[in-house]
């Protein structure tokens, strides 16, 4: 580990430049607080990533859409001058779906979300969309395990519920597409309460698979990315890149947040996580974090996700009367949508490997990947669509800093047995990201109320406590347990006024006792405060 070659005094230290992690930032910073951002990559956004063909057309990787109802996210682009425009939804939709009937999938072109020109098909698939939408009106939003039958929905998975309750076949087809569609997860994987919580927390399944009036409304101009970079370029010389934390120290005064590739320490009053929780618990926290916070990470595992543009002269899917839409469980690509710029120049579909096609699909090499894809793309699109002038993909699972995507979510049990230890505040380590969000959670708009209510925590706590701070440490106690390091070992930094001080670890509710011997001095090996 490197020696430790600089500390920097903060109020308040975010870990991730995400748009959770920048709009925490940002909120700070208008309340006058100190505050600093620590983010892993060379670049600001993380799931919201943007590149540029050669001709300039923004290209999403990452998040791209946003829709009504997500205030948040609109808001923050719209003060920053960053623009939207409507997504393409014109023409025929292609539901390709395998049945019992029709091994090599069942055709059905439609022109809203719900292929409602099959009556048999439409009208089941819309039957449990409003069988869904009655149960999760009951799930609160800020604990969903205290729901009435929390327990009994979050001991199936959402398989079981498509099993049990969509009879037809293309129907029941078609929600496991869309399921690997919205959470890149099999409904296998996706407990059922989790299920409720998250389509509550958009405003309904309407809401989640409709274009132009659900999440699929808007796009952006230059990108999603556009919008973390404005931010970021607001916030200026506050946001350090090339800074992934490895360590987070704390005490009842301070927080020590460590990067081993700069080698800055960031000392702050307080710390806001703003990373997804199975990137969360890589961290290593002195004290260690309670277990139940520890346990939490662990079983919130990210979705799987390959997103793949193809990108043509033209949109040529238009003029055969085809929106580019289609879902389908017949190859690699479960879903497709139109991504051309709103010029319509050149034509770029999007095509979403989720859940198990991703994990599937991710074990071949590049060039088998691309001719399968391509394939899909010719039947349903016709044959021009296997000749598109450039091929992009990005697997959000082989990134370092984000590995997985969209978003962490709840697999059976989780929200029980670990739902009260999302948010909770650890001490100074107070959490943020898309996954802690009450509404649009796993979205971009998500991803901003997070940040901004991890920003208002903090804000109440300075209000209590920082503009005139608690003296002392930690009592008797918690030096009887071993926990007080030795002066060799204690962790300097400049203080506010430029003294020394000195870690006492402390006992705060979710931190573990740091056990004897638990050496957190080597572990760091910071140098001396005065060469700081
Ligand atoms: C393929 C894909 C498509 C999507 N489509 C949409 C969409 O159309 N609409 C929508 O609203 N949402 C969409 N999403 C989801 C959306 O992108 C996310 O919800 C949102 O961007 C999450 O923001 P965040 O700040 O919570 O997390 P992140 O964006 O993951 O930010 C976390 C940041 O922390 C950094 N980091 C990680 N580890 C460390 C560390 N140890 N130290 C310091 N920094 C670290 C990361 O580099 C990253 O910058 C999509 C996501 C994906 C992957």
């Amino acid at each position: 580990m490197r020696p430790l070659v600089g500390v920097r005094q903060a109020d308040v230290v975010v870990v991730g430049a995400g748009l959770a992690g920048l709009a925490a930032a940002r909120d700070l910073a208008a309340h006058g607080v100190d505050v600093v951002v620590l983010e892993a990559r060379d670049r600001v956004g993380g799931r919201a990533y943007t590149i540029r063909c050669e001709d300039g057309t923004a290209i999403d990787l990452g998040g791209q859409w946003i829709g009504p109802g997500q205030t948040r996210i609109a808001n923050v682009a719209a003060s920053l001058g960053v623009t939207t425009f409507p997504a393409y939804d014109e023409g025929a939709t292609i539901l390709l779906a395998r049945t019992p009937q029709a091994p090599e999938g069942e055709r059905i072109e439609h022109t809203s979300a719900v292929p409602s020109s099959n009556p048999a098909v439409g009208a089941a698939i819309l039957a449990a969309i409003e069988s869904l939408d009655v149960l999760a009106r009951t799930v609160p939003l800020e604990a969903p395990w205290t729901a009435a039958r929390a327990r009994e929905w979050d001991a199936q998975t959402f398989e079981s519920w498509i099993a049990a309750n969509v009879a037809v076949p293309a129907a029941r087809a078609w929600w496991r597409i869309e399921c690997a569609a919205i959470f890149a997860a099999e409904p296998h994987e996706v407990s059922l309460l989790h299920a409720l919580f998250y389509s509550r927390s958009a405003g309904g399944w309407r809401s989640l698979v409709d274009v132009l009036t659900g999440a699929q409304e808007r796009r952006f101009h230059d990108g999603a990315q556009e919008v973390a970079t404005r931010m970021a370029r607001r916030l200026g010389q506050r946001v350090i890149l090339d800074a992934p934390v490895d360590t987070i120290v704390q005490d009842d005064q301070r927080v020590l947040v460590y990067s081993d590739r700069s080698g800055l320490g960031i000392s702050a009053r307080y710390a806001v996580v703003a990373l997804p929780p199975a990137l969360a618990g890589r961290i290593r926290y002195r004290p260690t974090l309670g277990g139940l916070r520890d346990q939490l990470t662990q079983r919130m595992p990210m979705g799987s996700m390959v997103k793949v543009h193809c990108v043509y002269d033209t949109p040529f899917w238009r003029t055969r009367g085809l929106s580019g839409q289609a879902t389908s469980d017949t190859g690699p690509v479960g879903t497709t949508f139109d991504n051309s710029p709103e010029s319509g120049n050149p034509g770029v579909l999007v095509g979403f490997i989720a859940g198990n096609a991703a994990r599937r699909w991710s074990r071949y090499p590049r060039a088998a990947r691309r001719a399968a894809v391509l394939s899909d793309l010719a039947r349903y699109f016709g044959a021009e669509a296997a000749a598109p002038r450039g091929y992009i993909e990005q697997s959000w699972a082989d990134e370092e800093y984000t590995r997985g995507g969209y978003a962490g979510c709840m697999p059976p049990g989780v929200w029980t047995a670990y739902g009260e230890d999302l948010r909770r505040p650890i001490g100074r380590i107070h959490w943020a990201g898309t996954e802690t969000a009450t509404v649009w959670n796993g979205y971009m708009d998500g991803a901003v109320s997070s940040g901004e209510r991890a920003a208002a925590e903090i804000i109440a706590s300075f209000d209590k406590s920082v503009w005139s701070p608690k003296e002392g440490s930690l009592t008797g106690p918690a030096q009887r347990r071993g926990f007080a390091l030795s002066p060799a070992r204690s962790i300097p930094y400049l203080g506010h006024k430029g003294a020394d001080l000195k870690y006492t670890m402390t006992k705060q509710p979710g931190l573990m006792d740091a056990e004897a011997g638990d050496d957190m001095g080597t572990a760091l090996e910071f140098e001396p405060a005065s060469k700081a």
